[in-house]
């Protein structure tokens, strides 16, 4: 959906989209240099806010990137953008690039990041993937090896996941796996990925090279809740064929079922007992827990 009138807030103010323009020496532009989070807002209420906006500051210094405004601040231009655009159910994007600098690639010579937050919406994947689940391929490029560039660090450098998506898109669907260097499932172009087999649920440990996704997190919650057994193992493509049961979790997709891999259909090739299960606790949590944006 594209808002003809949407506020966003650039730097330290709340502009008309028409307005809010970014220069073109701005380094996360030139180089990829910044960090981001995508969070959501379900029922006026902003989903695992205090995890996004501290992993926000984590990203930050791990790239050593001063953010201008404290965590507390941030929270509070979150907030005022989703109010500003009268949301109620919303996508965040909270961008902070190194901010403008020369053509060089000398972080030094940028004064201050530059700080955006979009409050709009998203819709990753058409309703009916969620119903009957997603055929996924994995790809060559592998995600990237987390002594070059870490995985764990939501940098804005997204360049060997959009070559994968690309792989993907070439293969004849929505979503790839990505596998780390040694060949290990790793995760998504923007999403974790689980898997259950004989009632035991699956996810690959972050360091071998998987963003620490905050809806994966939610997840292993609502996993240890039921009473499943979880467990955070390495696994290979294999693994994937033979499991009984396969989803994707993220802020953008939420948890969606995977039925097919590579051409092998997953189980029974639909969405399994346990992943709709989860599915609708993972639902429940999302809007019913999350910080509420309009105090009564
Ligand atoms: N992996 C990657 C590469 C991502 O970009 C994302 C977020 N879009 C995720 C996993 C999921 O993370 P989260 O649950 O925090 O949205």
């Amino acid at each position: 959906r594209i808002l003809s009138s949407q506020k966003i807030f650039l730097n330290d103010e709340l502009v008309e989209k028409s307005e809010a323009k970014i220069s073109v020496f701005d380094h996360g532009f030139l180089y990829g240099d910044g960090i981001f989070e995508g969070i959501r807002a379900y029922n006026g209420r902003i989903f695992r806010f205090e995890e996004h906006i501290k992993r926000l500051y984590e990203s930050a210094k791990a790239i050593m990137l001063d953010i201008p405004m404290t965590p507390e601040e941030m929270k509070e231009a979150v907030i005022e953008t989703i109010k500003a655009n009268e949301l109620e159910d919303a996508y965040i994007r909270l961008v902070v690039s190194r901010g403008v600098g020369d053509l060089g690639l000398d972080p030094n010579k940028c004064d201050k990041a530059t700080v955006i937050i979009i409050a709009s919406d998203i819709t990753l994947y058409p309703e009916e993937f969620y119903q009957n689940g997603l055929e996924v391929v994995t790809v060559p490029t592998r995600r990237n090896i987390p002594e070059a560039l870490n995985p764990r660090i939501k940098s804005l450098n997204y360049l060997n996941n959009i070559l994968a998506k690309i792989e993907a898109n070439q293969a004849g669907v929505l979503e790839a796996i990505m596998l780390n260097n040694e060949g290990y499932v790793a995760e998504c172009t923007g999403d974790n990925i689980f898997i259950v087999k004989d009632g035991v649920l699956m996810t690959p440990p972050t360091y071998i090279g998987a963003l620490k996704g905050i809806k994966r997190g939610v997840v292993l919650e609502v996993a240890e809740e039921l009473g499943l057994e979880v467990k955070e193992e390495v696994f290979t493509r294999h693994d994937i064929f033979v499991a009984d049961e396969c989803f994707l979790s993220g802020t953008a997709a939420e948890v969606i079922p995977v039925i097919k891999v590579d051409g092998r259909v997953i189980g029974e090739g639909s969405p399994g007992d346990y992943t709709k299960k989860l599915i609708k606790e993972f639902r429940k949590k999302a809007e019913t827990t999350g910080t509420p944006i309009y105090s009564k």
